[in-house]
């Protein structure tokens, strides 16, 4: 299809970054072309309209989920919520921790963000080990949203984040 030619077009591999052996797909150059940013948020409303019509909330991952996740809920008529990395938000809040491949992370929501039992789809760039969406799926459940999928512009498929994600669902415009 024309728009995900475009959207693939405009995806930057970078060998050996943040470092050596890791190859790096940049997602700049979509922001960069106005056609190309459009097509990556109509190719996720199209899905939305037809496999999650339900939907409530977009909860977008810091910190590139913060760049699709609110252009998606304005077209979708819903709201937008910040999932952020640890003490980056004022008042009351929650969070899951998680493993990195060195040490560990932790993904924080403000406590009253989302309401229980509300429908809630998550999107963030690029899935890689799927460690970062899972730990922010684990903090809707925490806050008894219901997670009804995951989206990413980006699918690392050879890291197998899918199955590290389940039962929780994923859509991917791109897959490496
Ligand atoms: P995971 O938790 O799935 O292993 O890693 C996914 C997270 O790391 C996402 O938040 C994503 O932004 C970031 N990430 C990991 N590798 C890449 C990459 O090659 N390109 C981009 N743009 N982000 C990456």
């Amino acid at each position: 299809e024309a728009k995900l030619d475009l959207v693939t077009k405009h995806i930057k591999c970078f060998p050996d970054f943040p470092s050596k052996g890791i190859l790096f797909r940049d997602i700049c150059p979509i922001l960069k072309d106005p056609g190309a940013l459009t097509a990556v948020i109509d190719l996720f409303e199209e899905h939305v309209r037809q496999t999650h019509p339900q939907v409530e909330l977009i909860v977008g991952l810091d910190a590139r989920g913060f760049l699709f996740g609110p252009l998606l809920a304005q077209r979708l008529g819903v709201g937008f919520v910040l999932v952020r990395k640890k003490g980056k938000l004022p008042g009351p809040t929650v969070s899951v921790a998680y493993k990195l491949e060195y040490g560990e992370a932790e993904v924080e929501v403000q406590e009253d963000a989302v309401a229980p039992g509300e429908k809630v789809l998550l999107i963030d760039d690029l899935l890689a080990t799927g460690g970062t969406l899972y730990a922010a799926c684990e903090l809707m459940k925490k806050q008894n949203a219901e997670v009804i999928g995951c989206m990413v512009v980006i699918e690392l498929k050879e890291l197998n984040g899918v199955e590290k994600l389940k039962p929780n669902t994923l859509f991917s415009l791109v897959q490496y």
